[in-house]
């Protein structure tokens, strides 16, 4: 059976169920134990959120979700690393690529306030946002996973045309997965670079001017909580925005931009006198892959 994506025809959000047998019967989430639906090339369609982990934490329109494997089945505590190739956690980071909707259902059992008295509730689709590894409670690597609900997020139409005649056919809404943050110090770091690329020098020509983005290093919002201030800011070309996001490429503390895969050095950051950058939030962004 192909991999649905998305709500489930004729299942509401809101709708309670009974037991994780009536959630598969339902195909609103498919395994019958795991908390993950999902396969690394295919994406992740479907997470239960019910307090396995000790490190979730359910804040109702995002949850900070934590992937699977290393877990004492009896209790319930961590006993091994978890790794970011274990299935169902490279599954979730597929769907965060990708773009892909989860389906989030919540379970009974925790004292979170968004979860059901009893059973289980599918309470509607989430766009995986970030990922991250940090040493758990129970003091071995977990993966974490930020899911934020969709209806919380931007969406912009798309209009669908017929491919021969042009005309439009349809509309879509789709999420703006980038949230665009822009500030007046984002602009000022823009400024001090002339709009080059800190990583790869490259600067973007657009019609009306230049074009660059700022990277927070420290990322801003639950759970990073970056400051939005010059130190912690670069000015990069989208390209390198994504691979610093994703954690691709990281800084060492002098400077030297790294390759995450090969461990390659790739060249140093270039840095202006009236732009420091601040190690520790560098050594925060580089730790969130190897803490
Ligand atoms: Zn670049």
């Amino acid at each position: 059976m192909p991999r649905h994506f998305g709500h489930i025809a004729d299942v509401a959000v809101g709708s309670p169920f009974d037991n994780r047998r009536a959630l598969q019967l339902a195909k609103v989430h498919a395994p019958g134990q795991a908390g993950i639906s999902g396969a690394k090339k295919e994406g992740a369609d479907s997470i239960v959120v019910a307090g396995a982990y000790r490190d979730d934490k359910d804040h109702g329109t995002y949850i900070i979700y934590t992937g699977a494997g290393g877990r004492d089945p009896d209790t319930g505590r961590q006993i091994a690393d978890q790794d970011i190739d274990f299935h169902s956690n490279a599954a979730l980071v597929k769907s965060q690529l990708e773009g892909y909707p989860v389906r989030v259902i919540r379970g009974a059992g925790t004292d979170a306030p968004y979860a059901p008295a009893s059973g289980y509730r599918y309470d509607g689709l989430f766009l995986v946002t970030d990922h991250w590894i940090k040493l758990g409670r129970d003091g071995y690597r977990v993966v974490q996973f930020r899911l934020d609900q969709i209806d919380g997020l931007p969406q912009a139409q798309t209009i669908l045309v017929d491919e021969g005649t042009g005309a439009p056919v349809a509309t879509r809404s789709t999420v703006v997965q980038r949230q665009l943050r822009s500030s007046i110090v984002v602009s000022r770091v823009k400024d001090l670079h002339g709009h080059h690329c800190q990583i790869c020098n490259l600067v973007l020509e657009v019609e009306g001017g230049l074009y660059a983005e700022g990277a927070h290093i420290q990322a801003l919002g639950d759970p990073h909580f970056g400051p939005d201030i010059l130190s912690n800011i670069l000015c990069l070309c989208p390209n390198d925005h994504v691979r610093f996001d994703l954690g691709a490429i990281y800084l060492s503390d002098d400077f030297k931009v790294l390759d995450r895969l090969s461990g390659q050095i790739l060249g140093s950051l270039r840095t202006v006198p009236r732009h420091a950058i601040d190690r520790r939030y560098v050594a925060y962004h580089r730790e969130l892959r190897s803490p």
